[in-house]
């Protein structure tokens, strides 16, 4: 065992000394001890943010005041968070802003997306899509009635076939949060559009992660969260796309005031800017949409392609640790061996998955349990080495063949998982 950590080792010292984003690993304040591979779920906090936190509160807050809307611009601070997600997904000016959660937008998209398609009403999604996404189509439903909007469940190889002239909208997450399963946005987009179909993506598990182009595949709409994979900090406000030539003739429902065309002329009758920013609702969270402005700034002059060359390296490579050391029977791989085919995340199945997870925490390798057996490994590329996944894939194998997880307190179940 010992020869071939110490082989294993060898290659994730080369990998890591060659590695071009290794520097950005001290952008970051990772706890001493603790190997974090759930940066898939809440993303490490970059320096910059504590800083920011505190400007924001002592200066802008304490004291310039109601000021700092104009001073410190936090009246514009949706757009500019916005234009700096924007080319993380591929997205050209004026499309993208930071407002509210994937929930909320999700609502925004799907109603006004279905009052754009006369006559359809069947929104298509896939049955293992995150739950979220499914109940707000079934919230809508509750209020509009499935004559106008009506859900659509089919197993992701039954997407493509199911594509036809009474679907109003498919609506997927790019990246499976279970699996980790990546959809080819190109080709669904398109053959979705050939039957008159408009497109809705989830970018949570790639938006920061995996390379993106909405603008290419010409994606009529996408949603998104930052507190992932862009290291926003926790319930950091999520984002909206909306493909310009659309932004005419879509209508979101939620009439907030900051969408009208002049919030401050405080007109009794709602009318909605004609540009993205009909899409932010109510006030905007300045504290929290000022950290995740700071935490941006780690993705500076950062091309994302080299993003996901080390994501594939670091998947890859956990993938190989598990294998020489003997794991890959007992933990089954349920993401795609294909690493071009899933995100940056590797899922194994486990019937004691959860504690398993729980004996990993209990050691400093943080990762993630889904229900019902999978255990969930993040791998952000912008802070962990693959010195990082070696460790944690050894300390993986010492839990499962110890069985070390099957202790009592491994089992209880904490209400969030
Ligand atoms: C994390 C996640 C969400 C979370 O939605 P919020 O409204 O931001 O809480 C939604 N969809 C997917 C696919 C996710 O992975």
């Amino acid at each position: 065992m010992k020869v071939l950590h110490q082989s294993l080792q060898q290659i994730a010292c080369i990998a890591d000394n060659v590695d071009p984003l290794a520097s950005k690993r001290k952008l970051f304040d990772l706890p001493e001890g603790v190997i974090y591979l759930d940066g898939n779920s809440l993303g490490a906090l970059p320096k910059i943010c504590k800083q920011r936190a505190i400007e924001v509160i002592n200066q802008q807050w304490g004291t310039d005041l109601i000021s700092s809307w104009n001073t410190h611009n936090w009246i514009d601070l949706p757009h500019v968070v916005g234009e700096k997600i924007a080319p993380i997904i591929g997205a050209q000016a004026g499309q993208t802003m930071c407002c509210d959660s994937i929930s909320v937008n999700l609502f925004k998209v799907l109603s006004g997306a279905l009052k754009m398609q006369k006559n359809r009403s069947i929104v298509l999604s896939q049955s293992d899509n995150f739950p979220t996404d499914l109940y707000m189509v079934q919230g809508l439903t509750s209020l509009i009635s499935e004559q106008h909007c009506k859900l659509k469940l089919v197993e992701e190889d039954d997407i493509a076939p199911s594509l036809n002239s009474e679907v109003a909208v498919l609506m997927l997450t790019h990246v499976n949060f279970r699996s980790g399963r990546i959809h080819d946005m190109k080709r669904l987009t398109q053959m979705a559009h050939e039957q008159g179909i408009l497109v809705i993506w989830d970018l949570a598990h790639s938006a920061g992660a995996v390379e993106l182009a909405l603008d290419e595949c010409e994606v009529d709409f996408a949603v998104g969260c930052t507190y992932k994979y862009l290291n926003g900090g926790p319930g950091a406000p999520g984002f909206i796309y909306v493909a310009k030539r659309h932004q005419r003739h879509f209508q979101q429902p939620l009439y907030g005031w900051m969408g009208h065309a002049s919030p401050f002329a405080f007109d009794k009758h709602y009318q909605a800017s004609p540009t993205i920013s009909q899409n932010l609702t109510g006030t905007p969270a300045i504290l929290s949409m000022s950290v995740l402005d700071a935490a941006l700034s780690v993705f500076d002059n950062i091309e994302m392609r080299l993003i996901r060359e080390k994501s594939i390296k670091l998947t890859e490579f956990f993938i190989q640790c598990l294998s020489e050391l003997e794991l890959n029977e007992t933990l089954a791989l349920s993401s795609p061996q294909d690493p071009t085919k899933r995100g940056s995340q590797i899922s194994v199945a486990h019937k004691d998955a959860y504690a398993i997870c729980q004996a990993l925490i209990d050691e400093g390798v943080i990762a993630d349990f889904r229900a019902p057996d999978i255990l969930r490994f993040g791998f952000t590329p912008l802070y962990t080495r693959h010195i990082d996944v070696l460790n944690a894939a050894i300390r993986l194998g010492e839990i499962v063949n110890s069985r070390r997880y099957d202790q009592a307190r491994f089992r209880e179940k904490a209400k969030v998982t």
